[in-house]
């Protein structure tokens, strides 16, 4: 008996052909912010912090990723998140059409259209999921499903009247009306007011209204357009759901982006986590037989760090990482990819000599170890541009640079800090994770993501 199981499970193929791959977006998480959030999670553990490992710390394979936007040294999310769905790169500020297309060129949107990773393995008939902390319009998670000259024509209200006429439609529009296989599957995030109509009231918020004047519902055309299919808006809602073969799910828990990890607890109605929304997603997809691609945005981080607030941007980080954490835990290694990236970097730096186990959100105090400066206390965290400029040598004497609202010293004053140019990281584990390797284009993970997910 026990030779002809050996051997029948030398002959047969794999009793599941299917392949998954889950891909994780840290929107703005450059390497410095991986390292301070890493140190930050490790003194959160009450240890020194240096020497911490965040989940994908632990993967084997480790790409370094080129950011550039065709036309943009330094990227934005809409032209980055279409180089790693589309696989082809393409200017700042567009979504889902090449870089032939201005920005705003809706009639050369309209024929220059680059179908995502998300359409071909919803026409493949795998299960998608897409969740994210941000607006589900917003660049990164509209990626998967929008073809758009400009990124902010999230709702009909933005949508220029003459690109209206020429048949573009707004972002939410086309995530409703997404024509691939049975639709995405798992839309966790928030936006609820690009999907309302401006007469009716938000449910979180009664003294706020949709955002929408074509009078539309999206919301409720969404619902009715197939059979299964729930909507949830709440912690509570979101609790009772329970995968079932077939369902569907939107939840959209904010009118406006979900709020900051560190600020979730205060939510009024109640907000999921990255992993708890993460955990769910995966349940649900993991129904289909044929695979799941499932794409999860920390899109905060990125917010965080144009406020020129390090500790929310961290935070978010290792939110991030306990849904990486979450996700390795549910999913088959030998048939499914798991991917974390980001699509650009931001202006943070770790700087200074602070000495070993120094708080990562403290400051650089004590005599310079080379001996070359005797200078007051400066914090480790600063940024090269952005709000928290400063006239003159900063004096911290009396400053609580831990407290979460602190915003980090900026070289340069600007009203919001800008992205960073240099290269991202790529960490991947799971079937085919050897793919990422070496110094590769952004546009090249596409490429990665499909040799797992149509082998
Ligand atoms: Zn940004």
């Amino acid at each position: 008996m026990r030779i002809l199981s050996i051997v029948l499970l030398l002959v047969l193929p794999p009793l599941s052909q299917a392949k998954n791959v889950v891909l994780f977006v840290g929107d703005g998480m450059g390497i410095s912010t991986i390292t301070a959030a890493r140190i930050f999670a490790g003194q959160q553990r009450g240890r020194s912090g240096e020497e911490h490992q965040l989940s994908f710390d632990k993967f084997e394979h480790v790409a370094l990723v080129k950011t550039y936007n065709t036309d943009a040294q330094v990227p934005d999310s809409a032209g980055t998140i279409t180089a790693i769905l589309s696989g082809r790169k393409t200017r700042m500020g567009v979504l889902g059409v090449n870089a032939d297309v201005p920005r705003q060129d809706c009639a050369k949107a309209l024929n220059n259209e680059l179908p995502s990773i998300v359409e071909l393995a919803e026409d493949a008939g795998l299960a998608t999921g897409l969740v994210t902390t941000t607006r589900i319009t917003h660049a990164t998670p509209a990626g998967a499903y929008a073809h758009t000259p400009d990124r902010n024509w999230e709702d009909d209200s933005e949508l220029p009247a003459a690109a209206a006429a020429l048949g573009c439609r707004d972002i939410a529009r086309q995530l409703v009306e997404f024509a691939h296989g049975n639709g995405i599957d798992v839309l966790f995030g928030g936006g609820r007011g690009n999907f309302l109509p401006d007469d009716t009231a938000d449910p979180e918020y009664g003294d706020k209204n949709g955002r929408r004047q074509d009078g539309r519902n999206l919301i409720e055309e969404w619902q009715a357009a197939a059979a299964n299919r729930h909507y949830v808006w709440n912690q509570q809602q979101f609790s009772a759901l329970r995968a079932q073969p077939g369902h569907q799910w939107l939840g959209l828990f904010e009118p406006n982006h979900l709020q900051f990890e560190f600020d979730r607890k205060q939510d009024a109605a109640g907000e999921p986590s990255l992993r708890d929304m993460t955990r769910l997603a995966i349940q649900q997809l993991k129904h289909n037989k044929k695979g799941y691609l499932l794409l999860v945005e920390a899109g905060r981080i990125d917010h965080a760090h144009h406020f020129g607030n390090a500790y929310r941007a961290l935070l978010d980080t290792v939110a991030l990482d306990a849904a990486v954490a979450q996700a390795v835990s549910m999913v088959d290694l030998r048939n499914t990819l798991v991917l974390v990236t980001a699509d650009h970097s931001h202006t943070l730096t770790i700087s200074g000599y602070p000495r070993r186990g120094n708080p990562i959100m403290g400051k650089v105090e004590g005599p310079d170890p080379l001996g070359q400066t005797e200078l007051p206390a400066y914090t480790t965290l600063g940024y090269a541009n952005g709000p928290g400029y400063k006239d003159g040598y900063p004096d911290l004497e009396d400053v609580d640079t831990t407290d979460p609202n602190y915003r980090q010293i900026a070289a340069v004053p600007l009203p919001i800090e800008t992205h960073g140019g240099e290269d991202v990281a790529a960490f991947a584990t799971g079937f085919k994770a050897e793919n990422v390797r070496g110094v590769m284009e952004q546009n090249e993970l596409f490429d990665v993501l499909a040799a797992a997910l149509f082998p």
